[in-house]
């Protein structure tokens, strides 16, 4: 059942690259998908099959040829660049595979850095920054610096940052491409965790079918094309 406050909806989406002659590559090819709140649903698919191409439409990053997306009930597509700024900004918490920390700040300043450009003023943002770390396991590394952690460690903190707008959606791409197995499934599980404890709609790439049982469904991408996500349980 979707309605106007599913998080993520995608209907017919289809995105053409240009091939850098007169044609064009098809990154997505009449993609539909929705994503529910308190929901992981895993993106599964080889190497150039559409999955960075689908993330990144969804976080309005880039926009579709054609189809329609959806965030939040809101149509992407009509929205001037301010607007689809404060849509990014407050409602789509994004993580990729690299963390992307910013060298010179501890643990707790990455996050805080967030609220600041949010113009968050209700509550200290340190505050709720040190919650989050705690949420993904990192209440005594507040005041480390990326070079102080570990990869595992780093891609925890680059989970808290995402959420610290509030977000109702969460992009995650291959976030364990760079870890061993064993910090791999520990990062996997956090994200189910944060899922359900914060009820986002979460899509995680991932190539690891090891952890599909994890999600709540999974949809499959092979050449652009989307299969429709199935129960995993
Ligand atoms: P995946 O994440 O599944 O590996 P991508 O979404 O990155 O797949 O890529 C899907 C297709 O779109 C591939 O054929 C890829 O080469 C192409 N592609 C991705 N990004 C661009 C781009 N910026 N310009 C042109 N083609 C692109
Ligand atoms: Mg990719």
């Amino acid at each position: 059942m979707t309605n106007s406050t599913t998080p993520l909806l995608l209907d017919n989406v289809t995105l053409e690259y240009p091939d850098g002659q007169d044609n064009t590559i098809k990154a997505l090819d009449h993609v539909s998908l929705a994503v529910e709140r308190g929901t992981v649903t895993g993106l599964a698919g080889p190497s150039g099959s559409g999955k960075s191409s689908l993330l990144a439409v969804a976080a309005t990053l880039i926009p579709a040829t054609s189809g329609t997306v959806l965030v939040n009930g809101s149509d992407v597509a009509g929205m001037a660049d301010a607007e689809r700024s404060r849509l990014r900004r407050e409602e789509i918490g994004i993580v990729f595979q690299q963390p992307n920390l910013l060298p010179a700040l501890t643990a707790q300043e990455q996050l805080v850095v967030v609220a600041h450009l949010r113009g968050e003023s209700t509550r200290p943002p340190e505050a709720r920054a040190a919650e989050l770390l705690d949420v993904v396991g990192l209440s005594g590394q507040l005041a480390k610096r990326p070079h102080q952690l570990s990869g595992g460690q780093r891609q925890r903190v680059n989970i808290a940052r995402a959420l610290m707008g509030h977000p109702s959606l969460l992009l995650v791409d291959e976030p364990t491409a760079a870890l061993d197995h064993e910090r791999s499934a520990s990062i996997m599980k956090l994200l189910r965790q944060v899922t359900q404890e914060f009820d986002l709609a979460t899509v995680l790439v991932t190539h690891d079918v090891e952890f599909l049982p994890l999600m709540d469904s999974v949809a499959r991408m092979r050449d652009g094309k989307l299969t429709l996500p199935a129960s995993v349980a």
